[in-house]
């Protein structure tokens, strides 16, 4: 780059969009200095509270992340909620960039009636309480309220949430689930789990990977799916959907259905229609009530894009549930404030308006023209503007893309932050913020902060034979911090 001038960017979030775009721009521009908000003391969003405890390799990206923070050019801010702590007008006056990363922490709801019973989570929920996520460690799912659960949605979250719910705890115990979800768990009473999809099997989202896992867990049998939704000649089917069928259509020769403790199974071609209160306890589910679904008449069945419409020839099915997961996807929020500094964010689509690399949009800067409407400073990355899909190695490519967009404008010295007032001095960033928000009665959480958290929960996990056991409240965390 040309640009001679010193960078300051403010990151919002410490997941894997947030670090890898930190990482691109402070590899590619050496006058940039990265500052990194994120709301909770630890760092590494769903790669933390998300990625399943019994896939720890997933998480090696953290290795990666912890090499980024150790970066002088790069400053951890954490327990600090950008709209909360901080306002995003007031960091607009020491930044010339914000980049916002703070990913989707909300769910998508069905809509239908029952859904606020006792006994229905979202997969977002029950993801977060066994991975510990301090919001929700108090959420006490419903284990032990029978023997039928269901997930609905046929995406690699609802098979997670699967998978835990019929591993044996004991194989549990050494990840880093937590000690409550394991106490949960050890009481379960959940022996038949069902994942139902609103289209088939080739048009579900997993991969072929966890259906294996899940082929595989000690006593758990699978109910074969019908070969009805397959080409007579599977050979005309792309590889990887060939390969999950081959999976999905032998089941588990070894757990034969009938004779095993536990059951897994897929339904389709079903939408859900309503939750429905158990007779003995009308603030609890006990069924479900799903609508059947046809392919629609103009629709290639063997496509994944294929529609289906309501099949109006069959009745409802109402199927047992005594606890229900929706997994139908997160949802971004707008950040409070966003307005403030001229972004619409786009609640239909729960993303922050943008060019697609990563600058941000404005209708209002330029119809028609889609670099005029670029909101000047203001960038995004990962789930918060894609939506909410794709793993990690995406997020990474994305992030790349918005880091390489910040570093050309950069360099073109197209316009930053108050660069239309002409200040193009060097920003401060959270040097000129930190007495402020601190006399709000705030308390970050530095990076070596965060190792010495780290640390600790390293030493407890050890004590009990896991890698980790996390502390499940901010409280705790700050506590060792403090003492
Ligand atoms: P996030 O990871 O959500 O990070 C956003 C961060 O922003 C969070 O730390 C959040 O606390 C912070 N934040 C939010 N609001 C604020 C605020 N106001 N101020 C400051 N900080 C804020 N991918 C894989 O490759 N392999 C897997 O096995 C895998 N398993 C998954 C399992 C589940 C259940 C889920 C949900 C996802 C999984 N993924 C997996 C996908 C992967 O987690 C995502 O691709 C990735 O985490 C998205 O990164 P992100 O940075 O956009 O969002």
């Amino acid at each position: 780059t040309t640009n001679p001038n010193p960078f300051r960017a403010a990151i919002i979030g410490s997941g894997p969009a947030g670090f890898y775009t930190a990482y691109r721009l402070l590899s590619k521009l050496l006058t940039a200095h990265v500052d990194m908000y994120e709301q909770l003391p630890v760092p590494y969003g769903l790669a933390r509270f998300g990625v399943a405890p019994d896939h720890p390799e997933v998480k090696n990206c953290e290795n990666k992340f912890e090499e980024v923070a150790e970066d002088s050019r790069f400053t951890y801010i954490g327990n600090v909620a950008v709209g909360r702590d901080v306002e995003l007008k007031e960091m607009k006056a020491h930044y010339d960039s914000i980049i916002f990363a703070y990913g989707a922490s909300q769910d998508r709801k069905l809509g239908i009636p029952g859904e606020d019973l006792g006994g229905v989570y979202s997969a977002r929920e029950f993801v977060g309480w066994y991975n510990g996520l301090p919001q929700l460690a108090s959420l006490a799912p419903a284990l032990d309220a029978g023997e039928d659960a269901i997930v609905i949605g046929q995406g690699n979250v609802a098979l997670d949430v699967a998978r835990i719910l019929l591993t044996p705890v004991d194989a549990l115990r050494k990840t880093d689930i937590t000690e409550a979800a394991l106490e949960t768990l050890a009481k379960s009473r959940v022996k038949r789990v069902k994942v139902v999809g609103r289209r088939g099997p080739l048009q579900a989202a997993f991969t072929v990977k966890e259906v294996r896992e899940l082929m595989h867990i000690p006593g758990v049998s699978f109910t074969p799916i019908s070969s009805s939704f397959y080409p007579e000649n599977p050979k005309s089917l792309p590889r990887i959907q060939r390969r999950i069928g081959e999976v999905l259509l032998k089941g588990t020769p070894d757990a034969p259905p009938d004779t095993s403790p536990k059951n897994w199974s897929l339904s389709f071609l079903l939408s859900p229609k309503s939750f429905n209160p158990s007779p003995d306890n009308d603030k609890h589910i006990s069924s479900i009530t799903f609508a059947p679904q046809r392919f629609a008449d103009d629709a290639d069945r063997y496509s994944n894009a294929a529609r289906v419409v309501p099949n109006t020839e069959e009745q409802d099915m109402t199927l047992p549930a005594s606890v229900a997961f929706r997994s139908i996807g997160y949802k971004s929020a707008a950040l409070l404030g966003l307005s403030d500094i001229g972004v619409l964010f786009d609640s239909k689509l729960g993303v922050i308006p943008n060019d697609a690399y990563g600058r941000v949009m404005s209708p209002s800067l330029g119809p028609g023209n889609l670099s005029a409407g670029h909101v000047p400073g203001l960038y995004c990355a990962g789930w918060v503007k894609r939506g909410p899909t794709g793993v990690i190695a995406s997020t990474m490519k994305d992030a790349f893309t918005t880091a390489d967009v910040v570093v050309q404008d950069w360099a073109e010295e197209v316009p930053f932050l108050g660069h239309e007032e002409g200040a193009k001095g060097e920003r401060r960033g959270w040097d000129a913020l930190r007495e402020k928000v601190e006399s709000r009665g705030v308390r970050p959480v530095g990076w070596k902060e965060w190792h010495v958290i780290d640390k600790v929960e390293k030493e407890r996990g050890a004590a009990k034979g896991k890698p980790r056991e996390k502390f499940g409240t901010v409280e705790e965390m700050l506590e060792v911090l403090d003492r």
